[in-house]
């Protein structure tokens, strides 16, 4: 400590917390609504991505993506794009703001700015049984930006290439047939599906454990607006050791995409872009 605290600094400390974002006044998304619609939904849509690689896939408002575990644990790093905007994509950080560090049911990934508005909404995950362990950890967050050769190379002085990073930026070039370059500036901070993650008590740091995901687990999201998806297999596996690895054991993640017949999602809007004026002067 190199400055002295003031003679009030317990009082200081023990103002009471105030909630950034009070939940209340969003919008209740219509679950029961959705899970009617997900329960007479077919398949139309499936995307294997095999371990340490990413793969892209599209689905159209009113319909739903789930990923999956086939085989046995694994960590999903998750973008997200308006399908014929790419310029509209997801916001780690304000769904970090808006609804906590993980993410659960009836929570939404959020549109950047000046879009902002719900991209998808969590509708099912066979991992809510682990709520918060004794380290402080849950599953599925909007913390950890993603895996990347420049941290590691910066941490290591090596190269690696199959980080979340680069998996997604290969997977966004081959399909919007761009340079790697330009595919790169696309990439934005990830949701990290099937990863326990943290904050050390004691010192504040990020931590990662091994993901409690077991074959057949999934996670899935009502697609509020059409999008453009890229999902990358962590090279760190479930997470349980280390990053950007070549030894950790990798699993394919699986990607399907159900649609309801027609009817089923009556009264349900498409949300709008958001409405503020975008004027940022007043008068
Ligand atoms: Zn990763």
């Amino acid at each position: 400590m190199t400055h002295a605290p003031p003679k009030d600094a317990d009082a200081r400390r023990a103002a009471p917390p105030v909630i950034c974002y009070k939940p209340d006044t969003l919008y209740v998304p219509p679950l029961d609504l959705y899970r009617k619609a997900r329960a007479a939904s077919g398949e139309t849509g499936r995307v294997i991505v095999p371990p340490r690689e990413a793969r892209c896939f599209r689905v159209t408002a009113g319909s739903f993506f789930r990923i999956t575990c086939p085989e046995g644990a694994q960590v999903g790093d998750l973008n997200l794009f308006e399908a014929r905007n790419l310029d509209e994509h997801f916001y780690s950080g304000k769904t970090r703001a808006l609804h906590g560090s993980h993410l659960h049911v009836g929570q939404r990934l959020w549109s950047c700015l000046p879009y902002l508005r719900p991209m998808a909404t969590l509708i099912e995950d066979s991992l809510d049984w682990y709520g918060v362990d004794d380290d402080g950890a849950r599953v599925h967050d909007v913390i950890g930006t993603r895996c990347d050769p420049y941290t590691h190379h910066l941490l290591s002085g090596q190269d690696y290439h199959n980080t979340c990073h680069s998996n997604l930026t290969r997977a966004l070039a081959e399909h919007l047939r761009k340079p790697l370059t330009e595919a790169e500036t696309l990439v934005h901070d990830v949701l990290n599906v099937f990863m326990c993650t943290g904050f050390t008590h004691d010192t504040g740091q990020y931590f990662m454990k091994a993901s409690p995901a077991r074959k057949g687990d999934h996670i899935e999201f009502f697609a509020e607006i059409d999008m453009l998806g890229v999902l990358s297999a962590c090279p760190g596996g479930d997470c349980g050791s280390e990053h950007s690895s070549d030894t950790a054991e990798c699993h394919p993640l699986e990607v399907t995409i159900h649609s309801p017949p027609a009817g089923y999602l009556d009264g349900w809007y498409s949300p709008s872009y958001n409405r503020y004026s975008r004027r940022h002067a007043p008068g």
